[in-house]
């Protein structure tokens, strides 16, 4: 097989990338502008035979066009902005995602290249009511413009799909965590706390609580839909089934941190940001019919990745 993979460089993407050379991939083409991937996630790939590295944007159409003119079996697109704050403050992010994605499926309708995989969120489904969401919920209105584009970036794979005969495969992915993991809560408190072992600034009122999903069990469950489910779009939640809140986040981590006597300062207010969704669970029950589960449940996940991620920072 043989697999151009946007957004390798980082950090859902690199572990993907490993995963297909153990899947004996043949030829593995990485394109990335690594505006927030790192060369060190997949220096151990560079110089071999299976491996190619572009680094480019995916807005420089032109690049994209002549990158896919290898013959490739499938498209892993991975790349995009992937800090939902950022949306609040900068919106032009979400235009950014959705040309690229555009530019992308264009191309590959040039090219004739068939299937999609396609890295969304849960942020699709906006604050929907307080219930186990299924991937038929709707109408999906998401609050943030991350989720936006997300939900736009989803509607041209399933027209194109449709309109040139190709085939998708969505995750709408929980919170993803684990080593090489370079945003996110567990991240911002590791980094909060080496600055200031004495208190820990926690944004909103800590009491939100969603899905994590330990990196491994979000490649695998991928891969594992990848190869099973042949519907024209395939559509799947990607995550676990309980929920860790943000206060129990940051105690796992002043626990694995050795540190006493930490004080916790809030923002205020039940939402980290503007567009943060605080209470979100998911149903996986389509992808666990299929005879897949994560082996790692929500805290666990966390757990883990916190230990990672203290190797790591
Ligand atoms: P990441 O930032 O580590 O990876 C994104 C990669 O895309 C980076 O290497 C970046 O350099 C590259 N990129 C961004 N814009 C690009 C462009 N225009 N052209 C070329 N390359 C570009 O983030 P991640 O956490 O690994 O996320 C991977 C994908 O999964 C993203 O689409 C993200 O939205 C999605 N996702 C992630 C999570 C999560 O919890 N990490 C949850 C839901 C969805």
């Amino acid at each position: 097989m043989r697999a151009f993979v946007t957004g390798g460089a980082g950090f859902i993407g690199s572990h993907l990338v490993d995963r297909l050379v153990r899947e004996g991939y043949e030829r593995i083409v990485v394109y990335d502008n690594f505006s927030s991937g790192r060369r060190e996630f997949i220096e151990h790939h560079l110089g071999k035979r299976y491996f190619r590295l572009v680094e480019a944007d995916l807005l420089d159409w032109e690049r994209v066009d002549r990158e896919l003119e290898e013959e490739y079996d499938v498209v892993f697109h991975l790349a995009a902005i992937p800090d939902v704050r950022i949306g609040s403050i900068k919106p032009e992010v979400s235009k950014i995602d959705i040309m690229a994605t555009y530019n992308l499926l264009d191309a590959m309708r040039r090219r004739d290249i068939e299937k999609i995989v396609f890295s969304s969120s849960s942020t699709v489904y906006g604050e929907a009511p307080p219930i186990p969401l299924k991937e038929d919920f709707g109408p999906l209105l998401p609050i943030s413009m991350y989720g936006a584009a997300k939900l736009a970036c989803e509607g041209l794979i399933s027209s194109f799909s449709h309109t040139y005969d190709m085939k998708a495969w969505i995750f709408r992915f929980a919170n993803v965590v684990g080593p090489r993991c370079t945003h996110g809560v567990i991240y911002d408190f590791i980094r909060k706390l080496r600055k200031n072992p004495e208190e820990l600034e926690i944004l909103g009122d800590g009491r939100q609580k969603k899905s994590y999903l330990y990196i491994s069990d979000c490649i695998d469950g991928m891969i594992y839909a990848f190869e099973r489910s042949k519907e024209r779009i395939n559509l799947f939640n990607l995550g676990t089934e309980g929920a860790t809140e943000v206060n129990e986040i940051a105690r796992m981590v002043v626990e694995e941190m050795g540190l006493k006597n930490v004080r916790f300062r809030y923002t205020g207010g039940d939402r980290g940001w503007k567009g943060d969704v605080p209470r979100f669970r998911f149903d996986i029950g389509k992808i666990r019919s299929m005879g897949w589960r994560p082996r790692y449940d929500s805290d666990e996940a966390v757990r883990r990745a916190i230990r990672d991620l203290l190797r790591e920072i």
